[in-house]
């Protein structure tokens, strides 16, 4: 179950359920503090060099162990194109340049329901390496993605760069 929120974080009296803005949401009954629960956001990169794109093994659970995009949840003083070059460079140690939003997923964790958006990137700087929270940051071509794909989104934005990758390489 998401975590609730039982006390209200201005006046710390005991929140309560009252309908608010078309559902039943935790209100303060003292200050009036109504408690909005937002999706997360997260933000991504697919980032490509050439024939290769860069994946990361991931660390840390969920999906410990597997492949995925770069990407992790945006800071709440963040925009998102500055969240997603971050995330790329503390997980690769690249910087990269945002080309392009690739697409925006669906994402669920264990607080409930999110967005992820993923931006094509290509590296600028910087020197390849496995940072926080990945075991390893490696290139792929398309014959050699792996099979443990962390996550559906990672799975769809592949599969978008290699009908595009497609595409460049037909007449
Ligand atoms: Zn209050």
């Amino acid at each position: 179950m998401p975590i609730e929120m039982n006390f209200c974080p201005r006046c710390a009296h005991e929140l309560e359920d009252q309908e608010k803005f078309g559902r039943v949401r935790r209100v303060c009954p003292s200050c009036g503090f109504i408690f909005f629960r937002d999706p997360k956001v997260a933000v991504g990169v697919l980032v490509e060099d050439g024939e290769r794109v860069l994946l990361v093994r991931r660390a840390v659970v969920p999906q410990l162990g597997w492949w995925a995009l770069p990407a992790g949840y945006m800071e709440f003083d963040e925009e998102p194109q500055e969240a997603a070059r971050r995330e790329a460079e503390e997980e690769t140690g690249l910087q990269v340049e945002l080309t392009g939003l690739l697409d925006v997923f669906p994402i669920t964790n264990p607080n409930g329901r999110g967005v992820l958006i993923v931006y094509w990137a290509r590296p600028a700087s910087g020197d390849l390496r496995a940072g926080d929270d990945v075991s390893d940051a490696r290139w792929f071509t398309a014959a050699e993605l792996p099979a443990d794909l962390a996550f559906e989104s990672t799975k769809a934005a592949l599969a978008r760069w290699r009908r595009r990758h497609d595409e460049r390489a037909s007449p």
